[in-house]
């Protein structure tokens, strides 16, 4: 087990994403990365094999950026190493992902990715994700961002636990899970996700559950939910 953070907000995403993975590195893992939106239409990655304090030290100190996804991978497809830690981008870097679980029928979605001229840089599951994504947000029967996680979701088989950027998206932050911990927080400067409770504590005591095949789109000041068929969900905030 592994974790993930992610936060947009008014608050430094960077200390948000790195002081939430410390509070997840009692889970195990074996290398760490954070993902965050800095330069106009782009996601920027800090990736390391080791620690969360290894990965604080290649990290800016200047970055300001509000809005941001990290990770601990406990590896299970390809070697503990930088190109194998998440985020994974997509081919064109439009979209980042964070994974934990095991994408079960990730050879066949990569073979056919491959079929269509789709290249890959790592060789874990969770990069299948990342562009299968992008082959339903961009590809010839492209449709919108939702569109595109519900489809990605109707063809991978396993468990996921899942936080998304879009570059063409600036603030947002998806969540996604299916039969892999996942929860959304709503604190005073701005929404969360995180594998579990303590990573939120820090800024907040509101939790939302999200359970098997829902999808929570966060900006700084809202929480949305819907489930695989892209109707809204109502929640109650749990404290
Ligand atoms: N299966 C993914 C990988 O090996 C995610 C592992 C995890 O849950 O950290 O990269």
């Amino acid at each position: 087990m592994c974790g993930i953070i992610g936060f947009t907000g008014k608050l430094k995403a960077q200390d948000v994403l790195l002081t939430g993975l410390a509070s997840l590195e009692y889970r195990g893992y074996d290398s760490a990365g954070i993902a965050y939106f800095k330069d106009t239409g782009k996601i920027s990655l800090r990736k390391t094999v080791g620690k969360v304090k290894d990965l604080r030290a290649i990290c800016d100190d200047d970055n300001n950026s509000t809005c941001g996804i990290g990770h601990t991978r406990w590896a299970t497809h390809g070697e503990p190493s930088v190109v194998n830690a998440h985020p994974h981008y997509s081919r064109d870097q439009k979209i980042a992902v964070v994974h934990n679980g095991i994408i079960e029928n990730y050879q066949e979605l990569k073979t056919r990715l491959i079929n269509k001229g789709f290249t890959f840089a790592s060789q874990t599951d969770t990069e299948v994700v990342a562009q299968l994504l992008d082959y339903y947000y961009t590809g010839v029967s492209a449709g919108d961002s939702l569109d595109a996680i519900t489809r990605m979701m109707m063809h991978v088989r396993g468990s996921y636990a899942l936080g998304i950027l879009f570059a063409d998206q600036p603030g947002v932050v998806y969540a996604v899970r299916k039969d892999s911990p996942l929860i959304v927080g709503k604190a005073e400067n701005g929404s969360l996700i995180a594998s579990d409770v303590p990573a939120l504590l820090k800024y907040t005591r509101t939790v939302y559950y999200i359970d098997n095949l829902e999808i929570a789109r966060l900006t700084p000041d809202s929480i949305e939910f819907f489930n695989i068929d892209k109707e809204p969900v109502e929640k109650e905030a749990s404290t």
